[in-house]
């Protein structure tokens, strides 16, 4: 762990064994840490912020980069690293780190730019002037699913807005975790700013981060359920809160959409990190003139996908993240099948050769997926893409907003104006409209309803961190 500046163990000494998700082995060990070193991570959190919180803006940018810039000269052993303990292909873990290291980039450049404003005032003796200033200690906690990206940007904006920071990994991924403070410690953050907790069991680490006072802050990235109970506990103590939280992404292929095209697209963002992603298109909304076509496509396209070890070429289909993971996704599709629907590709766990040593779920099209299965309302966080027939744009408008999650949504569609009428109507925070990458460190990304509040990356991913201060001066 890293606390106030020291490389340490956990204060009971315990540690705990991270675990390669293809094939079961030890990597290493890492220091489990409880709620004392918590305490000590947020402590030294606050000795830090006062110093910290008056740099200049440039000094802050400079060390961002400088942090960038490590990222990229490591962009190959960080790979390594991800694949390792996270198990994606080792050319997505690559993308990873380009799209993490983005973010320190974008948040230095940002950090010149945190201004504030003079107001006009109805008053004539009066002026009005609004600061801008970092919102205090922030706790961030991380998903291992994006271990590296859902570090730099949480962690780039707080220290471009000039707050500190503790940091609790998911316990599935801490060695990427800690080879980006090992980053943050060279570039130069001085002791305490940033504080790296590791540790098995989340909730007493969790139970501090949000009760003790010195915490002004709480961005987490996870579940729904965990998102929503540390949400609870932080408003105990008026705590700010960014959620980003699980998702039920709709991929709309219109009738006028190119079916081929859009299989591939459909192929390639959902199958991204084996499923495991909240931006993942968890229902494809088919337009009956298109629905044939758009099956065989991406039937094709499935059943050629390897699955593997990451670090295997030609591998696209990494392992799942653990048993309980494989369990959840198979329900899903077995509750389905029993329901009706036909598998064209997959629909069960693989268990051949080297394959049974991980947790692999082979690449799954389901077709003929209705209301009355699981899959159609729950999200699966796995390799299954549930095909849906449509017949009317109004009708498949409100079946995609019919969810309680509101992330991610993509429409394919060659006429403007439906393509504006569907964009204006979904609710969802980011949508893709012929595009399966609509996420950058410039642009904001956030969900509605039960997939969260607040925004990363962007302008408003800087605002997360910052108070408004008025001051009325009478003259
Ligand atoms: P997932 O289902 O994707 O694993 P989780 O919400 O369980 O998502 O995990 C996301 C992050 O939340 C991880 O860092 C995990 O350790 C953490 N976490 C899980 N439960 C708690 C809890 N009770 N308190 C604090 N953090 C938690």
């Amino acid at each position: 762990m890293y606390i106030d500046g020291e490389w340490q163990s956990a204060s009971g000494g315990k540690t705990f064994e991270v675990l390669n998700p293809a094939d079961g082995a030890v990597i290493t060990t890492v220091p489990d840490g409880a709620a004392v070193d918590a305490r000590r991570a947020i402590e030294a959190a606050d000795g830090a912020f006062g110093a910290w919180s008056r740099t200049t803006a440039y000094f802050r940018a400079d060390i961002l980069q400088k942090a960038h810039r490590l990222m990229l000269e490591r962009k190959e052993d960080l790979a390594h690293t991800l694949t390792g303990e996270q198990g994606k292909p080792i050319r997505s873990a690559r993308i990873e780190v380009q799209y993490a290291a983005d973010f320190l980039q974008w948040f230095a450049e940002e950090a010149k730019r945190i201004n504030g404003e003079i107001l006009p005032s109805a008053r004539n003796d009066q002026r009005f002037m609004v600061l801008r200033q970092p919102v205090g200690v922030v706790a961030a906690i991380t998903p291992w699913n994006y271990p590296i990206s859902m570090i730099t940007r949480k962690v780039g904006p707080a220290l471009a807005a000039g707050c500190t920071v503790v940091l609790k990994p998911a316990e599935a991924t801490p060695l990427c975790a800690i080879e980006m403070f090992k980053i943050f410690e060279e570039a130069g953050v001085p002791k305490g700013a940033v504080n790296l907790v590791t540790a098995s069991d989340p909730k007493p680490i969790g139970a501090e981060l949000t009760s003790h006072p010195a915490i002004r802050k709480l961005t987490f990235t996870g579940s729904t359920a965990v998102g929503k109970m540390l949400a609870a506990e932080a408003a105990g103590r008026m705590k700010r809160v960014s959620m980003e939280l699980g998702g039920h992404a709709p991929f709309i292929v219109c009738e006028d959409a190119d079916p081929v095209h859009a299989a591939k697209g459909g192929s390639l963002v959902k199958f991204l990190n084996t499923g495991q992603a909240c931006i993942s298109p968890n229902r494809f909304y088919v337009h009956r003139s298109n629905y044939d076509a758009f099956l065989e496509a991406l039937t094709a396209r499935v059943s050629k996908m390897k699955a593997g070890s990451g670090f295997e070429d030609g591998v696209g289909i990494g392992p799942l993240v653990n048993e309980a993971a494989i369990e959840k996704v198979d329900g899903q599709v077995r509750d389905a099948l029993t329901k009706g629907a036909k598998a064209f590709a997959g629909g069960a766990p693989l268990t051949d050769g080297a394959l049974s040593k991980g947790h692999f779920y082979a690449p799954t099209v389901l077709a003929g997926v209705t209301p009355d299965m699981r899959i159609y309302h729950e999200e699966t966080f796995g390799p299954v893409a549930p095909v849906i027939r449509y017949d009317d744009e109004d009708d498949v408008l409100a079946m995609a907003n019919d969810t309680e999650y509101g992330l991610a949504a993509y429409i394919y569609t060659q006429n403007l104006s439906r393509a504006m009428r569907l964009f204006e109507g979904l609710k969802f925070g980011i949508i893709g409209i012929n595009d399966i990458n609509p996420t950058s460190a410039a642009a904001p990304f956030g969900g509605m309803k039960n997939s969260g509040v607040g925004r990363e990356g962007a302008r408003e991913g800087l605002d997360e961190y910052l108070e408004t201060k008025l001051g009325g001066f009478a003259i």
